[in-house]
């Protein structure tokens, strides 16, 4: 009987990045926003699994990156990483050093990091040099992965908790990037075979409910969230009111959304849960955030989630209801675990 929809051999590249940051006090030689963060190590490991109980690790790949803009070492990110301003003197340039990594990577491989920073950073950085910010179609995020086999939260949690949880035996310091890869291509491991047994303990009916790997498989290329910004308004209130008017479209067939949870306020944040027949589950949220002379507009995001972070806004709904006293029914909707944008292809 086949245990699940993966097409062996297959390799997954676990990738992790040091970058550092401007300095808060120095007027920034670029644009913070276009460039959060100015990539200064490269690291990765490749795990291939010939089957579900046959894998293999290769050794660390690392590339040093000189930096061409963020050139004086940020002091917060200096106290993480352990590196100083001279250090930044040494290594190739990006484009050099991405052109290495990606010749090491090879041919079909799903990219693999711990949350979604690293390829957001990725991307910025390859626009930055002028290069095409289209990366690998297949892009697994471990984080959410992790959380769902191995504890069934949608809690983010760190790698440092992950390698504690799996008990991996730590030999090294966190916070260069070789390592980092090594410990979250460890984790990976470990949750994949964490995952096929879970898979092969449910039967045929059950096994729909089950984790499903291609579901956090999705394609960084593809534009999956929208971000609006509310005219500048005299109150918070005013500002939300404004953002909630947006019309909440499909970011990639821009079809009219339903609502699945309609805009409702946890705290500051205002929450809302959407899908798209085509597509997929989506989450809204929308902040007042007050420019400096006290006035105040509001940001929204909507975007493409898993299981786990659609669960988590239904939690907050819940909780809400439960503080306000009201007996309000939840919604009838289905969650998805993962998101079909996951499975469909670039266009
Ligand atoms: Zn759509």
């Amino acid at each position: 009987m086949k245990q699940d929809e993966i097409n062996y051999p297959i390799t997954f590249v676990v990738f992790d990045m040091e970058w550092n940051q401007p300095i808060p006090y120095m007027p920034s030689p670029v644009d913070p926003k276009i460039l959060p963060g100015e990539i200064i190590e490269i690291g990765a490991v490749k795990l291939t699994l010939q089957s579900s109980t046959e894998y293999s690790m290769s050794e660390p790949f690392l590339i040093t990156v000189k930096p061409q803009y963020y050139k004086i070492m940020n002091r917060q990110v200096s106290r993480v990483i352990n590196k100083d301003t001279n250090d930044l003197r040494w290594g190739v340039s990006f484009p050099e050093a991405y052109d290495f990594f990606m010749k090491w990577c090879g041919e079909d491989f799903v990219l693999c990091a711990w949350g979604d920073s690293d390829i957001s950073i990725l991307k910025s950085n390859l626009k930055i040099h002028g290069l095409s910010a289209e990366v690998n179609d297949r892009f697994l995020d471990i984080q959410p992965l992790f959380g769902r086999v191995a504890e069934n939260t949608a809690q983010q949690r760190s790698v440092a908790y992950a390698v504690d949880f799996y008990r991996i035996p730590q030999t090294d310091d966190f916070h260069s990037a070789d390592k980092d890869a090594y410990y979250e291509a460890k984790i990976l491991k470990e949750t994949l075979t964490d995952y096929f047994a879970i898979r092969e303990k449910a039967d045929g009916k059950e096994k729909g409910e089950q984790p499903q790997l291609k579901h956090y498989i999705s394609n960084p290329n593809l534009n999956t969230q929208k971000k609006w910004r509310s005219e500048i308004c005299a109150t918070e209130k005013e500002a939300i009111n404004l953002s909630l008017k947006e019309e909440m479209l499909c970011p990639i067939c821009q079809m009219k959304l339903s609502a699945n949870l309609d805009w409702f306020s946890s705290g500051h944040t205002w929450m809302s849960l959407w899908f798209c027949q085509e597509h997929g589950q989506l989450t809204g949220k929308i902040r007042a955030k007050k420019t400096p002379q006290q006035a105040f507009y509001g940001m929204g995001q909507l975007r493409f989630v898993n299981g786990n972070a659609a669960r988590y806004v239904q939690e907050k709904w819940q909780e809400r209801n439960c503080k306000n006293e009201q007996n309000v029914k939840l919604p009838e909707y289905e969650i998805n675990d993962g998101n079909n944008v996951n499975n469909c292809e670039h266009s």
